[in-house]
């Protein structure tokens, strides 16, 4: 049994454009921000795609087209948006460590809201908005203190995580931004973590975040919106996950009786579980202790499981009741934290295909050249239709940078 997205089977898609693949859904993209169009539609929020989770440039565009904003963290990030015809007005700037010149290049472009992390930053703002004769909307990312239960590397929300302005500091901070002549205080947010399966701690944070708003309006500060971070965790193997129509029904309820607009900054659930790495085993070793599948794809191209320890489920393309082995799946990198999978159960022989699941988040988005190893190439997927939406690296691509300097 050959396997599909969409329509077409990944076996075909490894033949045209090769391996290793990233091989998109956009039914699947469409289907996950709809999701959480309907689920909120009570707040009529803006959901802010999070770049970071993967910058292609058609999925940038598909998400435009949709009416997405975009949450970025870089000033890469927001070119990025914009040569994808995204809406500068609907693009939010996350990060902790802002430069003068992402700070021009956003203000040039006219982006909607600066997400601030520090009192620092909110001073340097203020003086490069100053010299460019320009009023800096801002909001101030407040780290709420609620521990988000999910891996350590993506916790954000603690105190002592290096993220945002403690709430302690928040009302000084407000008032110190209010004083700012080239700034205009327009929101507040937080964002607590990725990757989250209990709904609790969002809740518990939205929470924290409405009684320090309603602390800040009895000082003359108000907002016209409410910025509640990214969005929830995707199945990666058999998580439970929160409930979007419940988180959104708690939501509500809390902003009712508010005039306060939502924002919402959702990645990984937006396109984790659209994306597929589709890659070709190389060779099968059978090794005195274990069995390792040895595959043409790699920590470059996906870093997660070296990063994180993370789960991706891995299939053969074909399954055609092959046997199976127990076997680690690993590339070709020389290191040990290389693998994709550990002690699967899997059918793979020399030259077949594999398919590693949930691989639209995080992914292609944190690939490198380690090894000098080209990145692979992106497909989008409609329908019945393929297209080519990331070329594979060249060693030309990889060498241009040094070649005319030796
Ligand atoms: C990474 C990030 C997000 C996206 O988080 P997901 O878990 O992928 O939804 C949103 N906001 C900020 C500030 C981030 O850093």
């Amino acid at each position: 049994m050959t396997k599909l997205c969409e329509h077409l089977p990944f076996v075909q898609l490894a033949e045209q454009y090769g391996t290793p693949l990233y091989v998109y859904s956009q039914n699947a993209l469409t289907q996950a921000y709809q999701h959480y169009v309907h689920a909120f539609s009570g707040c009529r929020p803006l959901i802010c795609y999070a770049v970071k989770a993967n910058g292609n440039l058609s999925i940038i565009k598909h998400f435009a087209q949709l009416g997405s904003g975009f949450d970025t963290v870089s000033g890469g990030e927001i070119a990025r948006v914009l040569a994808a015809g995204g809406d500068a007005s609907k693009i939010i700037f996350s990060g902790v460590g802002k430069t003068v010149a992402e700070m021009e290049f956003a203000l040039n472009a006219g982006i909607k809201c600066f997400n601030v992390e520090s009192l620092p930053e909110l001073d340097r703002l203020n003086e490069v908005a100053a010299r460019l004769d320009k009023i800096a909307p801002i909001s101030l990312r407040i780290n709420p203190d609620v521990d988000a239960k999910t891996h350590p590397y993506i916790s954000t929300g603690l105190k002592a995580n290096k993220f945002g302005i403690a709430m302690a500091d928040a009302e000084r901070a407000y008032q110190h931004a209010h004083s700012l002549k080239n700034l205009r205080i327009v929101g507040i947010d937080c964002h607590i973590g990725s990757q989250l399966t209990d709904l609790s701690p969002l809740v518990e944070a939205c929470e924290r975040m409405l009684n320090l708003v309603d602390k800040l309006a009895t000082q003359g500060i108000v907002f016209e919106h409410i910025d509640l971070g990214g969005g929830v965790g995707i199945v990666y193997k058999d998580e439970n996950v929160p409930d979007l129509a419940q988180y959104a029904a708690a939501v509500e309820k809390m902003l009712a009786g508010r005039n306060l607009s939502l924002v919402l900054e959702p990645g990984r659930s937006l396109v984790g579980n659209a994306g597929t790495l589709v890659t070709r085993v190389e060779y099968v070793k059978h090794g005195e202790e274990k069995n390792f599948v040895v595959v043409d794809a790699a920590m470059n191209d996906l870093m997660r499981p070296a990063l994180y320890q993370a789960y991706h489920h891995i299939e053969n393309a074909a399954e055609n009741g092959q046997p199976e082995i127990v076997a680690d799946v690993v590339g070709a990198i020389c290191e040990t934290g290389d693998f994709i999978g550990k002690e699967r159960k899997i059918a793979a022989q020399q030259g077949d295909l594999l398919l590693v699941r949930s691989a639209g988040a995080y992914a292609a988005s944190m690939a490198s050249n380690y090894n000098a190893r080209c990145r692979a190439a992106e497909v989008l997927v409609n329908g019945d239709t393929a297209r080519l939406v990331r070329k594979r690296e060249t060693l030309d691509d990889l060498l241009a940078n040094e070649r005319d300097l030796l």
